[in-house]
């Protein structure tokens, strides 16, 4: 059942107990969990019902909490003193230190941070103290929700709760200005024009839109965000692992692999979810550091989050 509260202290402690909730902001409706808990983060995906993992924003009840999962530079202390708390968020280096769960950001070494300001939202965010990893509110290919009623319809059943705070104000989404390199570059129109953004820090650039134009040459951000990696080689579907490979296991592990990483030695794809990004930067390092030839992973069933995970790992096996 999905209870709809109005209340943001009993909001907060679902958050803080791994639960998700919907909450209004002042674009859409967010669906809300506990950015450091990841398998209240593949919750967020299983919910969703998304066919893959894209990097979900990061909400923080003010400036200082978010700069402390990233690291900001000038630009972004401008930006934040102008916009925040508001409709922008912005894509920065990860700090090294952050809380924040890989699978949040996809793997990326990059996390999107923001400071809503729906009073609603605001009072949540500072009732948890933790950083609220949030895409819209709605199941995977449908419009993002504007009123606590379009959540309802959407998520009823798979979520804990539902925070009423009325209808969205703005309704367009967030911009999303990519701050990771020299160059700023809008990611996403949404909520602050990016002339706007142009009268604090100059020039922005424009991403090209995923699938447009002569794609492989191209390096446009937008393009990078979805394609975190593995150096070493990745083999996929194994049956059979060699002595010299380092193998990402699911449900009970071949042997004979050199090292072992299993996603879920019960078979669920939720805790391989949690654990998928970790796993591949942890036997990416290792199997470096002990010279093995590559990774191979085992199957994993495409049902649920599963193909979420198959998606990834084609991705990462994928020449380049
Ligand atoms: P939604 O979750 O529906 O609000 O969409 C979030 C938007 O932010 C998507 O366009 C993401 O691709 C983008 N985004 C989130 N994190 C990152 C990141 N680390 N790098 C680039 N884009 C990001
Ligand atoms: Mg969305």
């Amino acid at each position: 059942m999905t209870a709809l509260i109005t209340d943001p202290e009993a909001a907060a402690a679902l958050l803080r107990a791994g639960g998700l909730v919907a909450f209004a902001t002042e674009t859409v409706y967010g669906l809300g969990g506990d950015a450091r808990n990841g398998a209240a983060v593949a919750g967020i995906f299983a919910a969703k019902g998304r066919p893959h993992f894209n990097p979900l924003i990061c909400h923080f009840a003010e400036a200082e909490a978010a700069f402390a999962e990233i690291i900001p530079d000038a630009r972004a202390r401008a930006l934040a003193a102008a916009f925040w708390p508001g409709p922008l968020t912005m894509v920065l280096p990860r700090h090294p230190r952050s809380r924040v769960d890989l699978l949040a950001g996809a793997g990326l070494d990059t996390l999107a941070v923001r400071v809503p300001a729906h009073p609603g939202a605001a009072a949540l965010l500072r009732a948890a103290g933790l950083p609220v990893a949030a895409p819209s509110a709605n199941r995977s290919g449908r419009v993002s929700p504007t009123t606590a009623a379009h959540v309802m319809e959407e998520l009823s059943g798979r979520i804990a709760a539902v925070l009423d705070g009325g209808p969205c104000a703005v309704g367009v989404e967030s911009t999303v200005l990519d701050l990771s390199g020299a160059g700023a570059v809008l990611l996403r129109p949404g909520g602050v024009p990016r002339a706007a953004i142009e009268a604090v820090i100059g020039p922005v650039g424009v991403a090209l839109p995923i699938n447009a134009g002569p794609a492989p040459t191209l390096r446009s951000p937008g393009m990078m965000l979805s394609h975190y990696a593995p150096s070493l080689p990745l083999r996929l579907a194994a049956g059979e692992v060699r002595g010299d490979e380092a193998l990402l296991a699911f449900g009970p592990a071949l042997p004979g692999a050199a090292i072992t990483w299993n996603l879920s030695q019960g078979g669920d794809a939720v805790e391989a979810a949690a654990r998928l990004f970790s796993g591949l930067r942890w036997l990416d390092a290792e199997g470096a550091r002990l010279g093995l030839r590559g990774i191979a992973a085992q199957n994993v069933p495409d049902e649920g989050l599963g193909a979420a995970i198959n998606d990834r790992l084609m991705r990462a096996a994928a020449p380049r």
